[in-house]
């Protein structure tokens, strides 16, 4: 007998059929007297609909409401799986995540948990019934409402398989693993049995949208044992493993991406100390988060300055920096927001040279213009035009050989 903790995101709870799907696998488990702790999202769709109707009323929505707003959604959910298992003979409660005292911090929109109290919970889990909560949202030390950010309910579940110290936590959505990259993007993506979590959260952290990055995060501080898997079909989906030196490891595990991006370059600056920090704290005090940065070697006592932000930010960045780069007496500002970052992950590629000039030559091969380059011990990750993204990708998975078993690739 095993305390699981599983999440089923939108997609899975999309309708009332697939919520009695779900219901009829939680079943399953607690046939086999394990203990179930379920996390649900909204269904697919609901968070972005209540979004837009925030919007349509106020443009400037207020956070501390748009997080009361966009966290009904998962009541909505919890309220029906608890009713579908309770309609097939599982006893069930649901709660929110004020009710089971999810404390985050009060940043509203990315507030991150800080406590989670299991009492409630062990009380029902021994009393036989399956515990129903409320993802991607708790409440600060003042009960107000905050929720975790987009795809925040990963790391609900994660959290709480901490708290609880769950035997597994099995994240379940609309495909079957962790692929070698996005299955939408390249049909050939190969599903990965494993990866390692230091991999995980480099895909998460650039792009890969299957996991949160801030579950990873969670899951490697208290090595939570953590799975994803399909809602829709049997099978072992992929685990995340926590072995170091992995010997077999592919020298490329996987290929992220992402659309979010925009790059900003300030020409004709003042090449003397101090102007990193004014240009970049000025962004930072705008709550704006700098990603690659790129600085000219400096000629004519001036030098160049480009680097990207969440391509939501992109307007309220060029207006910081326009202002910045004018007290600065800078030559211009020029900004672009049609650009993509793709990276290549693995941890193989620490004991490979040659990687780097490797993914070069098959972007050059395309007649792809590499905009920026940053690199780290198991990525390379490179900015390119947007209406390459999926050409870079699908000829990078095919050059690095993802689509094939690894043990051809090696
Ligand atoms: P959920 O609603 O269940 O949380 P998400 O849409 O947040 O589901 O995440 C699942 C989606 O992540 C998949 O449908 C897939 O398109 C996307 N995805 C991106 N990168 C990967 C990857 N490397 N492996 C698997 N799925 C990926
Ligand atoms: N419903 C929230 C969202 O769409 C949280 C989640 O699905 O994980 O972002
Ligand atoms: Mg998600």
């Amino acid at each position: 007998m095993a305390l699981i903790v599983q999440k089923y995101g939108g997609t899975s709870v999309g309708s009332p059929d697939r919520i009695r799907a779900v219901a009829e696998r939680v079943k399953r488990f607690r046939d086999q007297n394990h203990d179930v702790v379920v996390v649900v999202s909204a269904m697919s769709g609901e968070t972005n609909r209540l979004i837009e109707l925030g919007k349509s009323v106020n443009p400037e929505v207020p956070a501390r409401e748009m997080d009361v707003l966009i966290s009904t959604g998962e009541q909505v959910t919890i309220a029906l799986l608890a009713m579908a298992l309770e309609r097939i003979g599982c006893p069930a409660r649901s709660y929110t995540g004020h009710q089971v005292h999810i404390l985050t911090d009060n940043v509203y929109g990315k507030a991150r948990i800080l406590q989670i109290d299991e009492k409630r919970m062990r009380t029902d889990l021994e009393k036989g019934r399956v515990v129903v909560v409320a993802g991607f949202q708790g409440v600060d030390e003042e009960g107000n409402i905050t929720t975790l950010g987009r795809g925040g309910s990963d790391t609900t579940g994660v959290a709480l398989a901490a708290a609880l110290k769950a035997d597994e936590c099995q994240i379940y959505t609309d495909v079957d693993g962790v692929y070698t990259t996005d299955p939408r993007v390249v049909p050939q993506a190969r599903r990965l049995d494993k990866i390692t979590f230091e991999e995980m959260l480099e895909m998460a952290s650039l792009g890969s949208k299957v996991l949160q990055i801030r579950s990873v995060e969670f899951a490697g501080k208290y090595k939570v044992p953590l799975r994803v898997l399909s809602s829709f079909e049997e099978g072992p989906g992929t685990l995340i493993t926590y072995e170091e030196n992995d010997m077999e490891a592919p020298l490329i595990s996987g290929i992220a991406f992402s659309r979010d991006e925009a790059k900003i370059t300030v020409r004709g600056v003042p090449d003397k100390p101090g102007i990193a920090h004014r240009l970049l704290g000025d962004i930072a005090a705008a709550s704006i988060n700098v990603d690659m940065i790129v600085q000219n070697v400096g000629a004519d006592g001036t030098t160049d300055f480009t680097f990207t932000v969440p391509r939501g930010d992109y307007r309220k960045a060029m207006e910081t920096v326009k202002k910045t780069a004018g007290q600065l007496a800078a030559r211009e500002v020029t900004g672009d927001d049609k650009i993509v970052k793709i990276s290549v992950v693995g941890v193989g590629m620490r004991s490979h040279a040659g990687i780097a000039s490797q993914m070069f030559k098959v972007l050059a091969d395309e007649g792809i213009n590499i905009q920026m380059i940053s690199t780290s011990e198991i990525k390379i990750s490179v900015v390119v035009e947007e209406k390459y993204l999926e050409l870079a990708v699908r000829a990078l998975h095919s050059a690095f050989a993802l689509d094939k078993p690894p043990s051809v690739s090696r």
